[in-house]
């Protein structure tokens, strides 16, 4: 398959769709563990893409015993194999190996998502892929740059805080960016020395299989990454309840997320780290530097990946002086939006996960029509290609912070517009949710921008922009979207436990 940048640029949507033809019946379909395909004795279950409804391949499906053997596996690797024992550098050497593995095979890997999950191919191959590559580079790249601690005490003792790898670590992720979420996991953990089980949501397995087989063809010693394909309630259940599992890194919902703590609860009280749902607020005063250019994003941010985003910006703060301006612009961004095929390269907006996500959709936008919200924009599924899960761009003004469309995570392209008069209303509205996992502001005015950040309650600010970023910065969740921090050096603190060695002199 050519994998050049110039050639996938240029691209058509006839390619595109040869490649396909080609792909899917190479798609992987067993278990990775212990650095070897396994069937398993669980039987099979279809992956169906979205695009169009085919089933792309018959995946097996993992129950308890599969786990009980991927977590075997990297249990060995982890108690008596080379990985924790590395030099940081040679572990970093290795994620570098899978960086640029991953590059070489970005487009069959950002074809395989395309497929699997429903979005356009061209942001599969350009964001999707490009963030896997960047978050093993960059842990690669840090294995060998940390430093433990020397405290200073009193002159009879030597403190030494250093820290160690946890061990196995599960984790479990959703379908909305299959690789770059496991990535997000996984490359930090191995950084740390940990070796990992990875389960990715029945939805999207396809990727994460390759990603598998990608990292073991780097040279990663057999069992440090295992990936087992199946469904939440049982193979996802038996991660979170397995005694050998020392670390439970999960992203996806807030009602999954409190099952991973009971599960924990109920076993080996092992550490559960949660980056769970949104709600986000974003915020647009009279005075935002550019009013246009606040709307776009606005559009750009609630409708990126067909709105199937934790962070996306579903809740339209904007102040009343300017409300009709900002909504107006936005609903003609929606109109315009091409929604239609994931490969072909001018779709802008793919397809929804599944019949099941447009069917959710499809009854948040009834309730919220029922509550006495406005629809301005789209509130309906559309046709594009026979078969798929397509659903039309979607705005409602007149919401009113009761109405569930101002509460509820909808998880896809459904914005809901409030307005305010005065500042303290738009903070007061902004945190008057459950979750805190991002927020927005526009304001030209320096003291604003700071005083506002300061007071919303969400790991994320941003100001001017929305959902940009590097790896350098941590992303995570206040109050119910969740705890702890993926990227980073602070993810680093999800995979170790912190060691004191006090030496009387
Ligand atoms: P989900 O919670 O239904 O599933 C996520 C994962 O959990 C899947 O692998 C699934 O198989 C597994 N799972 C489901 N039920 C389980 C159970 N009973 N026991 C154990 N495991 C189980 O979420 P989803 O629908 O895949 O993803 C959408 C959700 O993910 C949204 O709430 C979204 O906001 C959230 N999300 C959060 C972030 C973030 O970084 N904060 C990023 C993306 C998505």
């Amino acid at each position: 398959m050519p994998d050049d940048d110039d050639t996938l640029a240029t691209s058509s949507h006839h390619d595109w769709l040869r490649r396909a033809e080609e792909l899917i019946p190479a798609l992987p379909v067993a278990h990775r563990v212990a650095g070897a395909d396994q069937d398993g004795s669980g039987g099979t279950f279809p992956v169906v893409s979205p695009r169009d409804g085919r089933t792309l391949a018959l995946v097996a499906d993992a129950g308890e015993k599969e786990v009980d053997l991927a977590v075997a596996a990297a249990r060995r690797a982890f108690d008596d194999g080379p990985w924790p024992r590395l030099a940081p550098a040679d572990r970093g050497r290795a994620l570098l190996r899978i960086a640029a593995l991953v590059e070489e095979r970005r487009a069959e890997l950002a074809l395989t998502v395309a497929l699997e999950n429903g979005k356009p191919v061209t942001e599969a191959y350009g964001i999707e892929l490009r963030a896997l590559a960047n978050t093993f580079r960059w842990y690669g790249q840090l294995a060998d740059k940390l430093t433990d601690e020397a405290p200073h005490t009193g002159p009879g003792a030597l403190a030494l805080v250093t820290r160690e790898p946890s061990g196995v670590v599960g984790a479990v992720v959703p379908w909305n960016f299959p690789l770059t979420l496991a990535a997000w996991k996984v490359a930090p953990a191995l950084a740390a020395g940990c070796t990992v089980v990875l389960k990715p949501s029945e939805l999207t397995p396809l990727s994460a299989l390759a990603l598998g087989r990608v990292a073991d063809e780097a040279g990663l010693p057999p069992g440090v990454l295992n990936v087992v394909a199946g469904d939440g309630p049982t193979a996802g259940r038996a991660l979170g309840r397995h005694p050998d599992v020392d670390v439970l890194a999960f992203t996806g919902s807030a009602a999954v997320g409190r099952r991973f703590l009971r599960y924990a609860a109920d076993s080996n009280l092992k550490r559960v780290w949660l980056e769970l749902g949104g709600k986000s607020p974003n915020i647009v005063l009279p005075d935002a530097p550019d009013l246009a250019s606040a709307a776009a994003t606005a559009a750009w941010g609630i409708f990126f990946n067909q709105g199937e985003m934790c962070t996306a910006p579903s809740r339209l703060l904007v102040h009343s002086a300017v409300a009709e301006e900002v909504t107006a612009a936005v609903v003609e961004r929606a109109a315009a939006l091409r929604v239609g095929d994931p490969l072909d390269p001018a779709t802008e907006m793919g397809a929804l996960a599944g019949a099941a996500r447009v069917a959710a959709v499809e009854e948040h936008v009834r309730r919220g029509a029922e509550a006495g919200a406005r629809l301005r924009a789209g509130g309906g599924p559309l046709d594009r290609v026979p078969g798929g899960s397509y659903f039309a761009p979607t705005v409602f003004d007149r919401v009113t912070p009761a109405m569930a469309l101002a509460r509820e995570e909808i998880f896809g392209p459904v914005l809901s517009v409030l307005t305010f008069d005065t500042l303290e209303e738009a903070v007061a509205l902004a945190n008057g949710t459950e979750y805190g996992l991002a927020a927005g502001l526009w304001t030209a005015d320096l003291s604003v921008a700071h005083t506002v950040a300061r007071r919303l309650r969400a790991g994320t600010v941003w100001v001017n922009c929305y959902e940009e970023g590097d790896l350098t910065v941590p992303f995570g969740g206040y109050k119910q979207s969740g705890n702890g921090r993926d990227k980073s050096a602070h993810a680093l603190e999800k995979y170790t436990e912190l060691k004191t060695t006090w030496i009387r002199l």
